[in-house]
């Protein structure tokens, strides 16, 4: 036993490759969360800082033009509603992602048509 030493740089070298995959993934977990965290400091992550346009018809659209924050692919339109938060009439769009299944949401507010 001992004799054999041909697996040894074998085993480590899967190691390190093992290793490298690992620390790739924490990489792409960590850039994925930085975006997440991003997407939400961003228009449209709160009610507070809505996305303003011009009719609802542009919702869905502007919605599904930014790509899901976590996997960066395309996502889909779960629901989209009025609600009222702090007096203010604002536009709720809910966003999932298929591939990865992040939910998101993402809030609008018409632009007011001046009155004269
Ligand atoms: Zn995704």
């Amino acid at each position: 036993m001992g004799a054999s030493g041909s697996d040894g740089p074998t085993r480590g070298g899967f190691l390190r490759a093992r290793a490298a995959r690992r620390r790739a993934e924490r990489e792409e977990e960590k850039a994925a969360r930085q975006r997440e965290s991003d997407a939400r400091r961003a228009h449209g992550g709160t009610p507070e800082l809505p996305i303003e346009i011009d009719s609802p018809a542009a919702i869905e659209a502007r919605a599904l033009s930014q790509p899901c924050p976590r996997c960066l692919g395309s996502r889909l339109l779960v629901s989209h509603d009025a609600e009222t938060v702090d007096g203010e009439r604002l536009r709720l769009a809910r966003l999932r992602c298929p591939r990865c299944g992040t939910e998101q949401r993402t809030w609008f507010r018409i632009a007011a048509v001046p009155l004269h």
